[in-house]
């Protein structure tokens, strides 16, 4: 589903990104972990294409993200193209970046309406059914002040839902929330990943990563030091690094 080779993404001098290579099979779970500034998060804004890419080949769905290729050179793509690609993707990131002046319900539908050009019935119907989902079928019509942060998360996920994507991203979920929040959050991601959503999750949730990731991969330095099954990488890590941040975090 994801396919990343040997990407690269620098900025000014800086290179984030020192050839990233990586695979997400469909219905996969990856959990992506690693030390502050290592990259994780422009590595996942480059799979929706919020970043370019410098070098590498990235593709999600066997699409290349951002560029046509014709022969041997690759071509950027038109904005419009690029936009087309990003619905198929969702993101939910650490703030939930609600709009804070539509209410849940409108929130939800905002995208499938105006993006996607879905009437408001269908819209509204997937809407509701997507918040009895994430358990907050009752809160449709409130504004997202009136929300608790696990609250205003779970509904930027059935928001990031209601485009039917085929992949979703989440950048720390859950690393804003007061602890007592974060299980109701983790158990919504849960259910994805057990519906068989392809996700890729980067966290500091060790438990989470252990009992719901797939594949982990630590990553340090703009590099992917190692991957593998949550039993080997977090179990029995092979490369000091990775031994070094675990002992840290867990
Ligand atoms: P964290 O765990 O703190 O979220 P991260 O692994 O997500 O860290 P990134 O946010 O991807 O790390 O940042 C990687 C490096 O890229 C950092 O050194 C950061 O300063 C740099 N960086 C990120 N975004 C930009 C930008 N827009 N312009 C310049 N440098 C950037
Ligand atoms: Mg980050």
């Amino acid at each position: 589903m994801v396919c990343a080779q040997d990407v690269h993404k620098r900025y000014g001098r800086d290179e984030v990104l020192k050839g990233i290579d990586l695979d997400v099979a469909p219905g996969e779970v990856l959990c992506l972990i690693g030390p502050s500034g290592s990259g994780k998060s422009t590595f996942l804004r480059c799979i929706n294409h919020l970043e370019k890419i410098d070098a590498g080949r990235l593709s999600v769905d066997g699409e290349l993200i951002g560029y046509r290729e014709r022969g041997d050179l690759l071509y950027e793509m038109h904005e419009r193209e690029v936009c087309r690609q990003r619905a198929s993707i969702g993101m939910v990131f650490q703030r939930f970046n609600l709009f804070p002046h539509l209410t849940v319900l409108e929130n939800i539908i905002e995208a499938p309406l105006h993006v996607k050009r879905e009437s408001k019935a269908e819209a509204v119907e997937r809407a509701r059914a997507l918040l009895q989902r994430v358990g907050l079928r009752e809160k449709a019509d409130v504004y997202p002040s009136r929300l608790s942060g696990g609250q205003q998360q779970r509904v930027a996920i059935a928001r990031a839902l209601a485009m039917q994507p085929k992949l979703m991203l989440f950048d720390e979920p859950t690393s804003a929330l007061d602890p007592e929040l974060v299980d109701e959050v983790l158990a919504v991601m849960r259910g994805l990943a057990e519906d068989g959503m392809t996700m890729i999750v980067v966290t500091h949730e060790m438990a989470f990563a252990r009992d719901a990731g797939h594949k982990i991969a630590f990553m340090d330095g703009g590099v992917i030091v190692e991957s593998g099954p949550p039993g080997e990488v977090l179990s029995r890590p092979r490369h000091e690094r990775t031994q070094a941040f675990l002992a840290r975090v867990i």
